[in-house]
């Protein structure tokens, strides 16, 4: 019975030291974006050192982000140009998590100035890149 809950206790003060532990945090600007799923980084065998590159794949996204809000909707070129980069961003986020790069799992739909579909509503389809709003600045015509 004790050996019950000390393993018990063992697993509890574990799974919250997991989950506590700030290493999987993502800060950006000084504030608390996201946190890299720790069961994840378990399941997949990432190093401490790919974690980190995947945090700071992050802060890249978020960085290409901030600058496309800063961008005039109008400027659809410029847009586009960063979308090229963010998208460049995703298949290394992709790549660095041990998956095949798949731009069809990107969420396209997220970044600032877009007004396609937001396909996360239907879960992400083999087809969602392959329809958008064609006014959109970002990704219409
Ligand atoms: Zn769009």
């Amino acid at each position: 019975m004790i050996l019950l809950i000390n393993v018990l206790f063992y697993i509890t003060v574990f799974k919250k030291g997991e989950f506590m532990d700030n290493k999987y945090d993502v800060y950006f600007n000084g504030t608390h974006k996201t946190t890299i799923n720790p069961g994840l980084v378990k399941k997949r065998n990432i190093t401490d050192e790919q974690l980190k590159v995947i945090k700071n794949l992050y802060v890249e996204r978020y960085t290409i982000e901030e600058l496309m809000k800063e961008e005039s909707a109008d400027n659809k070129s410029e847009l586009k140009n960063f979308f090229e980069k963010w998208t460049n961003n995703q298949f290394y986020i992709q790549k660095t998590w041990g998956a095949e790069p798949n731009k069809s799992l990107h969420p396209f739909w997220q970044v600032p100035h877009c007004n396609c579909p937001n396909h996360l509503k239907g879960g992400y389809q083999e087809e969602a890149i392959t329809h958008y709003n064609k006014e959109c600045p970002v990704h219409g015509n």
